[in-house]
């Protein structure tokens, strides 16, 4: 391969390093008035400006600077989505910080870990977390201050952020680094063992962002108005905080209301054109305007993903409200975004079934992402729409390691992020995910570990071996079923096993159904092989509907 760099004759163009402020500034000078409403944790909505917003986060990083933070130290966010939360972003990362937004719905030992491994120094929370945080405090080794960013007063150890920024003001510089420097951090608990962290850079994330601003992906505009439903501490809010004042779009923050008639109401209050979230989220809003009647006449546009997307939600959107989904496939390590389902002038003005199908489909990358199929070999496999192959990808804004792991290499020889996707790709580039080849189950947006799951439940004296899958849910996407094989002939009840699993697991954990069946299927290697479980499972469950439709009258 021949080096660019290699060339004797360089380009002549400025070197304007794609850091992140940049987009901030760029939000201040040429949008500077247009408006981001929020609705905090408690009390009405609020209005301010990417303007104030910009002069926010130069006060947030004056005081981090003085606080001693260092280029590359990380500082943490516990935060729903409010106007402050991008003002930290932007000050943690105009101080040369590393902004590591923590997923409060993590379990306290999962949260407490990745603080620690981390390292993070100043944490940032809102008042809603104050107990959590409180809870956590004696296992959070590194942190040296919590501010809490809505509190009226500082008390009880926590310092309320008008305190902390006391002697600021709006003219700080930015701390400048170059723009391959870290700039987020997000863990991700999709697979097993604990959470592994995202080091996302300036250049990715600016990079990203302009992705983002695709025709076919958000495409977002300044005469747009955006909620992010997404929370900023999943994969970093899908880029809506970055691409939507690089736009010079409004931005509509829910804060902690994301209950449909919160939602709603908010939606319709301030003209809310585009909005992005889990298909859960959009299933308890369609329900809700179902209901009672109601629709969102200036919603145009929605981004659904995370998980499948359900025919009945494009159904829901796109006929029976006029609103056009656009199906998105994702992954923390992606930036997120890897595939939209935009169709292409092929595809425009297709009959209803064939578009619905087309959405189904999880869709076609942009620029910036290489995605492919491949066998377990690693030879790639056909782009015809049926050959199904672990999906893989590559780009700018992909990871190519994690954070303090780097000598484990998650890539392939060919520096291609394995996925753990199962996926079949069309002639015309669109992906659609057929199954999964990583061991996790996703239910209304969040991981549940299917390994912590089985591990407790094979600890029943009367289960030989167990195995958790991901089942379709209609609200929930996916719940967990348990499958189990019985040591002898008493073979353990489903209320046996529920009996044993309460207590040891998450609530929201807790297995749907349990089956009993004679044996597993495994791998040649001997691992359980949960891609012919769950074949199984869906043939169980076609012949159990079938019968049941037999006996109907
Ligand atoms: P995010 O926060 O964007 O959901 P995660 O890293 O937590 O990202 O999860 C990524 C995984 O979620 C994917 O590898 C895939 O298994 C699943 N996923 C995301 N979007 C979709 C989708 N549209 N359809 C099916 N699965 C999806």
């Amino acid at each position: 391969m021949i080096l660019s760099d290699q060339s004797p004759v360089r380009g002549l163009m400025q070197h304007w390093p794609l850091t992140v402020t940049r987009i901030i500034d760029h939000a201040v000078r040429e949008h500077g008035s247009r408006a981001v409403a929020t609705r905090p944790v408690e009390g009405d909505v609020r209005r301010t400006s990417y303007a104030r917003i910009g002069a926010l986060a130069r006060r947030i990083a004056e005081r981090l600077v003085a606080a001693d933070i260092r280029p590359g130290d990380r500082v943490g966010t516990l935060a729903s989505n409010t106007d402050i939360h991008i003002a930290l972003w932007y000050g943690i990362m105009g101080a040369g910080a590393v902004c590591h937004t923590i997923n409060p719905r993590l379990f306290d030992e999962q949260i407490a870990y990745i603080a620690n491994h981390a390292e993070d120094r100043i944490l940032f929370i809102d008042t809603s977390f104050i107990p959590l945080v409180a809870r956590l405090r004696p296992q959070l080794q590194s942190v040296e201050a919590v501010v809490v960013i809505d509190a009226e007063a500082s008390e009880n150890g926590f310092i309320a952020l008008d305190d902390w920024l006391m002697g600021t003001d709006t003219k700080f510089g930015w701390v400048e680094v170059g723009e391959e420097a870290a700039a987020g951090l997000c863990y991700t608990s999709g697979t097993t063992g604990h959470p592994k962290g995202v080091l996302y850079s300036h250049r990715s994330t600016v990079l990203h962002a302009m992705m983002a601003n695709f025709g076919d992906c958000f495409g977002l505009k300044a005469s747009d108005v955006v909620l992010p439903v997404v929370p900023m501490y999943h994969a970093n809010a899908w880029g809506l905080t970055f691409a939507a004042p690089m736009a010079g779009a409004s931005l509509v923050m829910p804060g902690p209301h994301l209950d449909a008639p919160s939602l709603y109401r908010l939606m319709r209050d301030e003209g809310v054109t585009f909005s992005a979230g889990v298909p859960t989220v959009w299933l308890g809003l369609l329900n809700y305007m179902e209901a009672k009647g109601l629709s969102l006449p200036d919603l145009k546009r929605v981004a659904v993903g995370g998980s499948a997307v359900p025919r009945v939600m494009i159904e829901k959107f796109e006929r029976d409200h006029g609103i056009r989904l656009l199906h998105l496939w994702g992954m923390t390590e992606l930036s997120p975004l890897g595939t939209a389902s935009a169709p292409r002038t092929e595809e425009t003005g297709l009959a209803d079934a064939d578009t619905i199908r087309l959405k189904l489909k999880q869709g076609r990358v942009p620029f910036g992402v290489e995605m492919r199929i491949v066998d377990d070999a690693g030879a790639e496999m056909p782009r015809n729409g049926t050959a199904s192959g672990n999906l893989v990808v590559r780009g700018p804004a992909v990871a190519r390691a994690y954070f303090r792991r780097e000598d484990e290499r998650p890539l392939d020889g060919g520096g291609w992020f394995p996925t753990g996707d199962v996926a079949t790709i069309d002639e015309a580039g669109f992906m659609q995910i057929t199954d999964r080849a990583k061991d996790v189950i996703k239910s209304g947006g969040e991981w549940i570990s299917s390994i912590d799951i089985e591990n407790i439940a094979v600890g029943h004296p009367d289960v030989a071996e167990a195995a958790v899958i991901g089942v379709p849910h209609p609200k929930w996407d996916e719940r967990p079923l348990l499958a189990i094989v019985p040591r002898n002939d008493k073979a353990p009840t489903a209320d046996d096993m529920t009996r044993w699993l309460t207590g040891k697991i998450a609530r929201w954990w807790m297995p749907d159904e349990v089956i009993v069946l004679e044996r597993l299927p495994h791998t040649a290697t001997g691992k359980l092989n949960k891609v012919a479980l769950r074949a199984i499972i869906r043939d169980l469950r076609d012949s159990a509907e079938t019968h049941q439709e037999r006996k109907e009258p």
